[in-house]
C-alpha cells in the first residue's frame, strides 16, 4: 500500500539533562517517513528544505525507501529550524526558537505518482500546508491521519479547524488536546474533537503512553519503561510514522487494528528516544523490532479470572 507523508525535514538543536546538540537533522517527516519505511515500500515525502541540508539525510531516506520527488531544495535558503530544552523529567520541554525559513514561503507540490496514494500522514506542519496537499489529492486516500501542535494552535487556529474538519485521524498530546477542546478531562476533549470531524483522536502522554478514541471507547498503550531515555524529540512523530505505516501495511482501518497500531507506532518511539535525533531510527533489524513489540506484549498481560 502506498503512503503519503507531510511535515517538516528540518534542523534541529536539542538541550536534555544528558547533554546538548548544535544542529542536528530532525523534522517530523523524518521520523515518519523512517518508521514507516518499516512497514511499507511505497512511501513519498512532500516537504522542503534550503540548500543547506546535508545531502547524506537525503541518501539515508532515498536507502529506506522514500521517493523525495515532492522534496524541494529552494536555492540560497535556510532550511527550517526548530531548538528545545527538554525539563528533567523529559515529559516537558520549552521551544526556545522556531525559525521557519524556508516554511514562510512553502507551496507544497503533490508529484503526479503520489496523488492516488492509499494513506496520507499529515505530519506537524502549517495547517495550510496540509490543507493543500488534501486539496491536490486526486482521490480521497482510504484514511487521513494528522499531527499537529500547539505552536499552529497559537497562531493559526482557523486554518488548523479547516483541516481537522476532513480529516479521519487526529494525533496530539494531552496539553494540546486540551487546548483544543477547551476541556480538562480528555474524554470530554475527546468528545468534543470528533465533533470537529476526526472519527479517531490519538492522545499521547510521552512516558504515560498513548489514548486511542473512538466513539465511547478508548484504548491505552503504555510507554516502555526504558532503563535509558536520552532524547524524546520525535518521539511523537515516529509513534506516528509506525501507527500509519502498519495500517498502511495491514491495509485494515477498522477501530481493532489501530489497537495494534498504537502498540507499532510506541515501539517505534521506544527506539528513537534511545539516542539524540533520528540516529536510532536508522538500520533496525526486524527481530529487534519484533522483541521490542513483544516487550511490550509482555508488559501489559495478565490473567484475571473473575469470579
Ligand atoms: P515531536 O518531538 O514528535 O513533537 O517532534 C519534534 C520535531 O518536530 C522536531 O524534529 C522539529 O523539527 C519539529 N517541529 C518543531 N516545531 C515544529 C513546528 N512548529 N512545525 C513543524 N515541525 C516542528
Amino acid at each position: 500500500m502506498s503512503l503519503l507523508v507531510v511535515g517538516t525535514v528540518a534542523f534541529d538543536a536539542i538541550e536534555t539533562p544528558f547533554g546538548k546538540t548544535d544542529k542536528i537533522v530532525g523534522g517530523a517527516a523524518s521520523y515518519i517517513a523512517l518508521a514507516a519505511s518499516y512497514f511499507v515500500k511505497d512511501i513519498h515525502l512532500v516537504s522542503v528544505i534550503g540548500d543547506d541540508f546535508p545531502q547524506s539525510f537525503l541518501n539515508t531516506l532515498t536507502a529506506s525507501g522514500v521517493n523525495l520527488e515532492g522534496l524541494q531544495i529552494k536555492k540560497g535558503e535556510k532550511s527550517f529550524f526548530w531548538s528545545g530544552k527538554y525539563h528533567n523529567d523529559l515529559n516537558s520541554r520549552d521551544t526556545l526558537e522556531t525559525q521557519l525559513n524556508v516554511l514562510e514561503t512553502f507551496n507544497p507540490v503533490v508529484p503526479e505518482s503520489a496523488k492516488e496514494v492509499d494513506f496520507l500522514m499529515l505530519g506537524n506542519l502549517a495547517p495550510a500546508v496540509q490543507l493543500s496537499v488534501i486539496n491536490q489529492m486526486r482521490k480521497r486516500p482510504k484514511l487521513i491521519a494528522m499531527d499537529t501542535m500547539n505552536f499552529w494552535m497559537d497562531i493559526a487556529m482557523p486554518e488548523l479547524l479547516k483541516v481537522v474538519a476532513l480529516v479521519d485521524v487526529l494525533t496530539i498530546n494531552d496539553s494540546e488536546a486540551r487546548q483544543l477542546s477547551g476541556e480538562y478531562s480528555l474524554v470530554k476533549a475527546a468528545q468534543k474533537i470528533f465533533k470537529m470531524g476526526p472519527k479517531i483522536l490519538v492522545i499521547k502522554k510521552g512516558e504515560h503512553g498513548a489514548l486511542l478514541f473512538h466513539k465511547t471507547e478508548v484504548f491505552f498503550a503504555p510507554a516502555l519503561p526504558l532503563e535509558e531515555v536520552f532524547d524524546p524529540t520525535g518521539a511523537g512523530d515516529t509513534f506516528a510514522g509506525g501507527f500509519i505505516g502498519h495500517i498502511a501495511k495491514s491495509e485494515d482501518i477498522s477501530f481493532s487494528n489501530m489497537k495494534r497500531a498504537i502498540i507499532y507506532g510506541s515501539a517505534m518511539a521506544s527506539f528513537t528516544v534511545e539516542k539524540f535525533g533520528t540516529e536510532r531510527l536508522v538500520g533496525l533489524s526486524q527481530t529487534g523490532l519484533d522483541e521490542r513489540v513483544q516487550d511490550f506484549i509482555d508488559l501489559v498481560q495478565f490473567d484475571i479470572q473473575l469470579a
